[in-house]
């Protein structure tokens, strides 16, 4: 039986990392051809080998990086059909605004919303080419929630990456390019248990707003990026995709 993927080519950008890893894993089970666009040498090859994929070095913050990385992609493989916009940041020093100095702020944009904006207008360009697409940027629950434990440069810049989605999926919607904002809520990967781990108060302070108790899996995002990857996902575009337990729609918690 073809997979959900089968023939299509897939980068994703700190997929050598905890959400994308596991996109990887799947997009790859599902048929796709893999590229793995990551930062971390090793663990991004590691990712990719996996998959039996592709690893390419590149920094989503540097526009000549994002060009070349989907030029290797479309080279290797003639084309390129999904792009997952995956990579992201979430430094400790981003906390309330009366603390967090202007460079980590920028900082912070930089990885999270100027590389969204960098692999949509460079990436774009090839979906264009294949006659239609699907884009997946993720953004998160923070997009349309608002915490007191605060990462003010982090929302803001999920916020930013939910807006520029959403307009996108409605500027390319007659070319079949599909563009839609991935809003997982909190996961259990390294990024979130390092968060944590420094400051344990913090962590349980947020357990109690999630209705179902507990984080969600790293493939749990994976399979709704999956979903929003294939044709299966036809008829969704510039959507607020929210994978998030029930968090965003929650008063009143179970005890
Ligand atoms: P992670 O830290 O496990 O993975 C992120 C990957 O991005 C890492 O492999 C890292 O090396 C890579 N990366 C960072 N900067 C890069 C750059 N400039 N160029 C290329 N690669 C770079 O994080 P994760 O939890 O898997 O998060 C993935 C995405 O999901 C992020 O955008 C994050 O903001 C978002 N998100 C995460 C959570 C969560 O709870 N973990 C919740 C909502 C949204």
């Amino acid at each position: 039986m073809p997979g959900r993927l089968q023939d299509k080519v897939a980068v994703i950008t700190g997929g050598a990392g905890g959400i994308g890893r596991e996109s990887a894993r799947r997009f790859a089970e599902e048929g796709a051809s893999v590229y793995v666009v990551d930062l971390d040498h090793g663990a991004g090859k590691d990712a990719a080998a996996e998959v039996g994929g592709s690893y390419i070095h590149a920094d989503v913050t540097a526009p000549e990086d994002v060009q070349r990385m989907y030029r290797e992609a479309a080279e290797g493989s003639g084309g390129i059909d999904v792009l997952f916009n995956n990579a992201g940041i979430s430094p400790t020093d981003d906390e309330s605004i009366l603390n967090t100095d202007y460079e980590v702020w920028q900082r912070v944009q930089d990885v999270n919303l100027k590389s969204v904006y960098l692999c949509c207008k460079y990436g774009i360009p090839y979906l264009r080419e294949r006659g239609g697409g699907s884009v997946i940027n993720t953004a998160s629950f923070v997009s349309v929630m608002g915490a007191a434990t605060s990462q003010i440069s982090y929302t803001a810049s999920k916020g930013g990456v939910l807006s520029m989605s959403r307009e996108l999926g409605v500027e390319f919607a007659r070319e079949g390019i599909r563009v839609n904002a991935l809003c997982p809520g909190p996961v259990s990967t390294p990024l979130l248990e390092e968060l944590f781990a420094n400051d344990p108060e913090k962590a349980a302070r947020r357990m109690v707003h999630l209705p179902m108790g507990r984080f969600a899996e790293a493939v749990e995002i994976a399979n709704a990026a999956l979903f929003l990857a294939s044709d299966e996902s036809s008829y969704i575009t510039s959507s607020t995709f929210m994978v998030d337990g029930g968090l965003s729609g929650a008063y009143v918690t179970p005890e």
